[in-house]
């Protein structure tokens, strides 16, 4: 049987057509939810990141602003600008695009965001209420896990889920929302012995993990479903025959590039699946659509609505 691909883009559209129809129904109120995005420094990855990000909230109608830090800036001064924004009340959701450089105190920043602004989920009271099972912002990436399976009609309740990664940012809250969706859960990492046999009695598989192509062919229990969080670049000749050797799409995109981004799973393995998510193409899309989904969210809670 051939394994079914699971079309982030296609779903991430959807979503983002959804959340533009609400600020819509917003705009009818005089509301117009708006994202504050901090970028600091020049990280390349970053900055392509926070551009698509504000681009998405122009396309849907929000607000946004991108503040441009040097990555010369203390703890003292990014706390002073994030205190600035949970000030505004023409901002519902404020993002601090992570690497910070290492001077800045990113704990004690991600804690001084406003929950009720934290459209990323990373503050400790947003992990909190996620835990307790009440409602509020939870993370983009892990949020958008659940968005596809649901939207795929693929079942959650009942199955064995298995995560592999335990970051606060991927693997703990994507385990925790499958848990909240009936899922038996277990959680991996790099203490897990025999990892093999564990992924193996796995339903659904979610690899988040950075490195490229770790889970191979016999991890996986034929049939299942392969949730692809990982995105790694590869550049070198020896990575890519390991990983794409004989796939010419691919070939032609890496030889005008001189890279090309793999998952956390190896291309073999999704042969074996029942459905999965490709990298890229998977979840990274369902990334900014669950930030723009937060940031309605966020402005419809903080005004009670
Ligand atoms: P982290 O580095 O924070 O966490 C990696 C996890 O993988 C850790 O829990 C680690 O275990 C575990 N791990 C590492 N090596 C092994 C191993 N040999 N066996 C078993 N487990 C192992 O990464 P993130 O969670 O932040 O990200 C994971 C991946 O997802 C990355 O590729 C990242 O680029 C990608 N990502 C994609 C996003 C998207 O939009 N699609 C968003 C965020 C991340 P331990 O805790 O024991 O060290």
């Amino acid at each position: 049987m051939m394994a079914k691909v699971l079309d982030g883009a296609a779903i991430a559209a959807a979503i983002k057509q959804e959340v533009a129809e609400e600020v819509r129904l917003l705009a009818a109120q005089g509301i117009r939810p708006g994202l504050a995005a901090v970028l600091v420094g020049h990280v390349p990855a970053s900055e392509i990141y926070v551009r698509s990000k504000v681009q998405t909230c122009a396309e849907l109608g929000f607000f946004s602003e991108l503040i441009t830090p040097p990555d010369t800036v203390t703890t003292e001064e990014m706390l002073d600008l994030v205190h600035a924004l949970n000030d505004r009340d023409d901002i519902d959701g404020i993002l601090i695009q992570l690497p910070l450089p290492k001077q800045v105190d990113t704990k004690a920043l991600l804690d001084s965001v406003l929950p009720a602004k934290d459209v990323d989920g990373f503050h400790p009271v947003n992990a909190g209420k996620l835990q307790a099972g009440r409602p509020a912002l939870a993370p983009c990436t892990p949020a958008g896990v659940i968005e596809i399976l649901k939207r795929s009609n693929l079942p959650i309740s009942g199955q064995h889920a298995v995560v592999v990664g335990r970051s606060d940012i991927v693997g703990k809250p994507v385990a925790m929302l499958l848990l909240h969706e009936n899922a038996t859960v277990t959680i991996c990492h790099s203490k897990t012995r025999d990892l093999g046999a564990v992924t193996r009695e796995a339903d659904i598989l979610v690899a988040a993990i950075g490195r490229p192509g770790f889970i191979t062919p016999e991890m996986v229990k034929p049939g299942a479903t392969i949730i692809d969080v990982g995105i790694n670049r590869i550049t070198t000749v020896d990575d890519f025959d390991r990983f794409f050797a004989g796939d010419a799409k691919r070939q032609a995109t890496f030889a005008k590039r001189g890279s090309t981004i793999v998952g956390d799973v190896h291309p073999k393995a999704f042969e074996l699946a029942g459905a999965y998510t490709p990298v890229p193409g998977g979840v990274g899309p369902l990334t900014i659509a669950m930030l723009m989904s937060n940031t309605v969210r966020a402005a419809k809670m903080r005004r009670g609505l």
